[in-house]
């Protein structure tokens, strides 16, 4: 099969959180790559320097999902470090030094995962597509937070020399992440990001987000609303835009964040969680 990656000893403990704690190299399988970065989106939307640093540190024990294209579907790799990269010598499309999240992944080796493993190590490039929730967007040339302060700017616009784009800022919680792999031992290409918005451009994996944005709400709705029923709650789910689904989720997950104290921290205020735009699919 594939050569062996080299996995350290620090490495293998940080896996080992997540998995059995007798796992050994040989069972495992890494890879690198690129989350999310500061280019501007065809949105006209970017992350910024300070989101990156925290969505790096939100996206570690994350899973993503891979495309059917790339696998029999269903296969997972889980996020076990991340950080921030900056690359001077590369310029963003606004001017900027490019930044992105580079992560460190790890997956099973096992025979179900032995083609996907032959395409990440050949060097199969996809988009990567990240989920998370901010809870400020600032306007790029007056810097007001468009959702709570007057702005006379409209993204996409050029003013003066400067082009309008809409700052994502303050990241609240990383979702998910499916994805592009990038041979560790590679520079990575450019990533372009995306936000869906038309079902028949959605990509296979999109459907088991679904699945499991469903899955996610039957299991918190099972607590929060026990007389629905299981049943009843996934009709309902089949029923929902991906938009609506999320919405609902999140606001399960919320529900639920409340009732554990151990997560508590985490859980933002009631009065920011409602915003239609809170949530990006970039
Ligand atoms: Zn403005």
């Amino acid at each position: 099969m594939s050569k062996q990656n080299e996995i350290t000893e620090q490495e293998l403990a940080k896996i080992r959180e997540y998995t059995r704690k007798d796992v050994t190299a040989d069972e495992i399988y890494t890879f690198s790559l690129i989350i999310c970065d500061n280019e501007t989106d065809r949105d006209n939307e970017k992350f910024t320097e300070d989101s990156l640093n925290k969505l790096a540190g939100m996206f570690v024990g994350k899973t993503g999902i891979f495309d059917h294209n790339m696998s029999a579907g269903g296969q997972t790799a889980r996020i076990y470090s991340a950080a921030v990269e900056k690359d001077p010598s590369r310029k963003t499309s606004d001017g900027d030094d490019y930044i992105c999240v580079k992560a460190k992944a790890y997956m099973m080796r096992t025979a179900a995962n032995e083609n996907l493993i032959a395409e990440i190590e050949g060097g199969i490039k996809k988009e990567t597509s990240v989920g998370c929730s901010v809870r400020s967007i600032r306007c790029s040339i007056c810097g007001n937070d468009i959702r709570t302060e007057k702005c006379g700017h409209r993204k996409g616009e050029t003013y003066g020399s400067k082009k309008c784009s809409w700052l994502l800022c303050d990241p609240e919680d990383a979702y998910e992440w499916s994805f592009v792999a990038v041979p560790s031992q590679r520079n990575a290409g450019v990533i372009k990001s995306h936000k869906i918005e038309d079902k028949s451009k959605y990509p296979d994996w999109v459907e088991e987000f679904r699945q499991e944005m469903k899955q996610d709400i039957i299991k918190d709705g099972a607590g929060l609303l026990p007389f629905l029923g299981n049943s009843l709650l996934g009709d309902i789910c089949d029923c929902l835009s991906l938009k609506k689904l999320r919405e609902m989720r999140d606001a399960l997950k919320e529900q639920r964040k409340k009732q554990l104290p151990l997560v508590s921290l985490l859980a933002a205020p009631a009065e920011e969680t409602a915003a239609d735009y809170s949530d990006y699919k970039i």
